[in-house]
């Protein structure tokens, strides 16, 4: 066995293109018909299918996805995981998922590299540093760690960032969790996918959900371009594509689907050990294993399904990177991208059971939902499998549209990721 993973076989295994590597998951054909079907092979559904058969021995399951394992918002966005949200619903479910990522690694045996370098929000006005205070304050309430920096402390925790009294948006303080952090994005797709495999789950790629068969008010099944799948359950984890799907399935959600946009540029080398944040500028920084520095900002304002985005919204995330930093003033943009955030009007997310029976939709994480994965998974094979929402997820259901009870997490804290 140790022979198989010497040295010399992975030589060996990279100068014959992988050939004789394991495959981490199976590719079946689809079957005629599963106890759930998830639709949508991001983190979300690879966690929620992972989930349901760990928890709760389901495990005729398919996970069935349009193009490619961790393609959507999952292989596309910056990483940042924390847990420092303002309201008592928020703090709970997000807290819930933080924990779950602490242990992550050894729970699936897999490193999705998860690293608690903190996170770091900063303010620039006085305005902005009660606010952080208000924040901190109400998180900490909740039992989340979260503390204030001044501008001392900031400048130790963060030598390069640009502390200057006479910047054009001067830093007054910030607030820092040091259990925030990031980790690996694609590594927790394979991860939770590979988790799921090996229990039995089949995961199901290049198979896009076109219809949804549904009789007397209840799902049977779906319609893809693999066939028909029947399904007893179907749980739809389609992030920027679930409004679409709730017009497959015959109804409307309140989301708006926007592009946003990440960058990375040329690696160097380590010069960034935090996550440093900022609303005023509009920008987020940190730098990757490979020394890349990964660059994040705001949505586009108009909708779309296009992962492009426009050059407006870069040219002023780079202009705040380099205010903040200019360090970093000659450093070269490797690429760029963007992927399809789904908005709700109180940026907090969806999950739940929709107006059909046995259909159950996991959307509206919009910027900020990377973070989520663990807990998000976790709630959503609880509800799936007994039929009726979490404590945890209970607050973020559709009913909240028209009951008025909204979550509001615009800004939370500082920006939205
Ligand atoms: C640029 C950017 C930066 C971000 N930064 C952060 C961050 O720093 N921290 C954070 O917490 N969050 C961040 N986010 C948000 C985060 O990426 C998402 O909230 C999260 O990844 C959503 O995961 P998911 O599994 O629900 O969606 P996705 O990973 O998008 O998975 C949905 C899947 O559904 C599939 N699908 C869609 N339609 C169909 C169909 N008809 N049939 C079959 N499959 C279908 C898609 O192909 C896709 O793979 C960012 C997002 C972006 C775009």
């Amino acid at each position: 066995m140790k022979a198989r993973y010497s040295i010399f076989s992975l030589a060996r295994n990279a100068l014959n293109y992988h050939q004789d590597w394991r495959q981490a998951w199976r590719s079946p054909e689809p079957k005629s018909e599963y106890d759930v079907v998830i639709v949508g092979g991001g983190g979300h559904g690879l966690a929620t299918a992972y989930y349901l058969a760990k928890e709760h021995g389901i495990t005729n399951v398919a996970v069935v996805e349009k193009g490619w394992l961790g393609g959507g918002n999952t292989g596309r966005n910056t990483t940042i995981v924390r847990s420092n949200y303002l309201w008592d619903e928020s703090a709970a479910i997000y807290e819930h998922s933080l924990k779950l990522w602490e242990g992550l690694s050894q729970e699936l045996n897999f490193n999705v590299m998860f690293s608690q370098r903190g996170i770091m929000n900063l303010a620039h006005n006085q305005h902005e540093l009660r606010e952080l205070h208000r924040r901190i304050n109400a998180i900490r309430l909740n039992g989340i760690d979260s503390e204030i920096l001044n501008v001392e402390q900031i400048k130790a925790f963060c030598p390069i960032l640009n502390c200057s009294p006479t910047a054009r948006h001067p830093v007054l303080g910030a607030s820092l969790q040091r259990r925030g952090g990031t980790a690996r994005h694609d590594a927790v797709a394979w991860g939770y996918a590979r988790g799921a495999d090996s229990r039995g789950v089949d995961i199901i790629q290049n198979c896009e959900v076109t219809g949804f068969r549904i009789s007397n008010g209840r799902v049977q099944g779906i319609e893809t371009t693999k066939g028909y799948i029947g399904a007893k359950k179907v749980a739809c984890v389609t992030a920027g594509h679930s409004g679409v799907m709730a017009g497959l399935a015959g109804f409307r959600l309140p989301i708006e689907s926007h592009p946003l946009q990440a960058l990375v540029s040329e690696p160097v080398k380590p010069v960034l050990d935090t996550v440093v944040m900022s609303p005023a500028v509009h920008v987020y920084v940190s730098q990757s294993d490979k020394g890349e520095l990964v660059l994040g900002a705001g949505i586009d304002a108009y909708n779309s399904y296009a992962q492009t985005g426009s050059p407006l919204v870069v040219e002023h995330q780079l202009n705040a990177l380099v205010e903040l930093f200019p360090i970093f003033s000659r450093l070269r943009v490797l690429r760029q991208w963007a992927g399809i955030v789904d908005t709700c009007p109180d940026a907090s997310p969806i999950i739940g059971k929709m107006p059909v029976e046995g259909l159950y939709f996991n959307c509206g994480w919009g910027t900020g939902g990377f973070k989520a994965t663990p807990g998000s998974g976790w709630v959503m094979a609880y509800t799936v499998a007994q039929d009726r929402p979490h404590p945890l997820n209970a607050p973020f259901g559709l009913e909240r549209f028209t009951s008025g009870y909204l979550i509001d997490e615009h800004g939370a804290a500082g920006v939205a990721h």
